[in-house]
């Protein structure tokens, strides 16, 4: 079910291949669940390893073209998304923040890196 990609992969690295096919199966759980991304930190707890080990299998996913990175800037005093962006160069030093209706500088943003699931993903798999 692994994509060829991916195959290549875990043939190279006998070691990852587990993991690999373990995120494989989230991934499309995940979609399944209509759920259209996936959080490093999440996708660690799940797999029962470290969010560092998860950032670099999903480095891999992201060189097979399976899922795309995503900086979601986030207000710490609400915890809610006032934006996303796809190059770390657009993500603004300070953001106007409608639930605490004013600005936020830096002290008070968060960015949380995510990846999107590629759509299309499923179809890839069933060929
Ligand atoms: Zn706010």
């Amino acid at each position: 079910m692994l994509s060829k990609k991916l195959e290549s992969f875990s043939e190279r690295n006998s070691t990852l291949a587990p993991l690999i096919e373990q995120l494989d199966s989230y991934l499309t759980w995940l979609v399944e669940h209509n759920v259209t991304e996936v959080i490093p930190r999440v996708a660690a707890a799940k797999l029962g390893i470290s969010e560092a080990d998860a950032l670099a299998l999903l480095g891999l996913f992201l060189e097979a073209g399976l899922v795309k990175p995503r900086y979601d800037l986030v207000c710490t005093v609400t915890k809610s998304v006032l934006g996303s962006y796809y190059s770390r160069d657009e993500i603004p030093d300070d953001a106007e923040c409608r639930l605490c209706d004013r600005q936020h500088d830096a002290d008070e943003l968060r960015v949380e890196l995510v990846f999107e699931i590629v759509k299309g993903r499923a179809a890839n798999a069933a060929a």
